[in-house]
């Protein structure tokens, strides 16, 4: 199963993605973590994506299209895997495409603006291994430490609220596109923010089943 995870920053996609990487036991491969690792370690990639992550822009399409299109030649992703956060521009996914990608389900999650504001606030991510809680949807079992690591919670540095804004901005001039281009190839589940994350996850797999 290859499968993307489509919404607006906030919408939910990481956590997601890594409720469906363990129930389907295949790898969760998310863009942003990535990047967030290539700038912890100050590697060339992570020079590069810094200032454009830290004002919510999106890094160069080259940036990203190398690092995944490397990523899912890996063996853990010979049996299928869910992007999170890719493709974020019609170019991404045109490229994907041309690299042999083809994904079986494109999962939209649709939240409001003004939810996403509201949830911003409250996200926290592992600083070690990049999982992500909520302080009141999916708070960690001790406060301000990550349940799988054991390493602290921070608020992501592009989670305070104007550059947050921004991120919503980019993601709808530059990200909603996709949600025709993949309706068009008749890819795309739309999934309506429910009233708990079991709920989202519930219905994400109901609808892959379908494409199965
Ligand atoms: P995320 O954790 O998915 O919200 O990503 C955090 C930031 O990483 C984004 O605001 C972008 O600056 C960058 N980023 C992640 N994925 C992509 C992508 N596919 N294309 C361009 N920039 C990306």
């Amino acid at each position: 199963m290859k499968l993307t995870l489509l919404g607006a920053p906030g919408a939910g996609k990481g956590t997601q993605a890594e409720r469906l990487s363990a129930l389907l036991h295949i790898p969760a491969v998310s863009t942003g973590n990535i990047l967030r690792a290539a700038v912890k370690n100050n590697t060339p990639i992570g020079q590069q994506a810094k200032a454009y992550m830290d004002s919510g822009k999106l890094v160069p399409d080259e940036i990203i299209i190398d690092i995944v299109v490397e990523r899912l030649l890996e063996p853990d992703c010979s049996n299928g895997y869910i992007l999170d956060g890719m493709p974020r521009t019609v170019l991404q996914a045109e490229a994907l495409e041309t690299a042999g990608v083809q994904l079986d389900a494109v999962i939209s999650l649709v939240v409001s603006d003004e939810t996403i504001m509201k949830r911003m606030s409250g996200r926290r991510v592992c600083e070690a291994c990049g999982s992500s809680y909520h302080m009141d949807a999916m708070p960690p079992k001790r406060q301000g430490i990550c349940d799988l690591c054991g390493a602290n919670l921070v608020r992501r540095q592009d989670d305070e609220p104007e550059t947050v804004k921004a991120r919503l901005a980019v993601y709808h001039q530059e990200t909603e596109p996709l949600i025709q281009y993949y309706s068009e190839r008749r890819l795309l589940k739309n999934v309506t923010a429910h009233a708990t994350i079991e709920e989202d996850t519930r219905e994400i797999l109901r609808l892959i089943r379908q494409s199965e």
